[in-house]
């Protein structure tokens, strides 16, 4: 039975990973930071954690926990986006946004790389298209983008460090999603794009490392 782990699963694509996962047959191991979504993991059938990606105890708890797991598709999920007001980020949000989005990829990967590496399996980090720098035609948001961004930079180093020892390291866009970050003004319903990057995911072999994809496989641009 193949393993999925997905990292940030309490509600909206981390959950419906786990959910379309659970309803294939694969073992899932999950993680969220609040008890309550913790045990509403475990009911869907998933080996549920605890894990707040922005504290480093935490992080380390999961290393323990994961220690000599088979993962064959690895998602780092947990994300914010920060300020929606119009002026300067304040201290606090940058540090919110770049600790969520950035650092705690930086901390995550070097644990889960190896054990994908091992399982000659893939691994998947939830950026976004508005990370582009080469395709841009609106501004805003620029915490959320440029944290995303350095998730990329992250990802790329993910793909030169495990991919020659067997991971498939790929940074996706999942679609502008009904999510409570994406709301419900989304275009695209949680289920589908879930289902596209699962396909997605299923299908790329090694000569995808270090991409960065449209939910549906499409490349996109850095
Ligand atoms: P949601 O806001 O619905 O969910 C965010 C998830 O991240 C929740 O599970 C949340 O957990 C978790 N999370 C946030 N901070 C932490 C933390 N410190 N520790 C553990 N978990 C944390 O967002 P989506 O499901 O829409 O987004 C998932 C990913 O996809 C994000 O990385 C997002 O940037 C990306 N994305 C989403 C798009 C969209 O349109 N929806 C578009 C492009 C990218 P908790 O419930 O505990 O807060």
């Amino acid at each position: 039975m193949p393993t999925a782990l997905i990292l940030g699963a309490s509600r909206g694509i981390g959950f419906e990973l786990a959910r379309q996962y659970k309803q294939d047959g694969w073992r899932v191991i999950a993680t969220a930071r609040k008890a309550e979504d913790i045990d509403k993991l475990a009911r869907l059938g998933a080996e549920a954690h605890p894990l707040d990606v922005t504290s480093a105890d935490s992080i380390a708890g999961m290393g323990w926990r994961l220690d000599d797991e088979k993962i064959d598709a690895a998602w780092l999920v947990a994300g914010v986006y920060g300020p929606r007001h119009d002026g300067f980020p304040t201290e606090q949000e940058f540090d919110e946004v770049m600790h969520t989005n950035v650092l705690a990829a930086m901390r995550l990967i070097p644990i889960v790389g190896p054990l994908v590496a091992a399982t000659r399996g893939k691994l998947a980090v939830m950026s976004s298209n508005m990370a582009s720098l080469g395709h841009r035609s609106q501004a805003g948001a620029s915490l959320y983008r440029a944290s995303k961004a350095a998730l990329n930079s992250v990802l790329v180093d993910a793909a030169l460090i495990y991919g020659p020892q067997g991971a498939t390291c790929v940074a996706f866009h999942p679609g502008w999603v009904q999510t409570d970050m994406g709301s419900k003004n989304a275009p695209m319903p949680v289920a589908t794009s879930v289902s596209n990057l699962r396909a997605t995911l299923a299908r790329l072999d090694a000569s995808a490392n270090g991409s960065f994809l449209n939910h549906d496989g499409k490349p996109l641009q850095w």
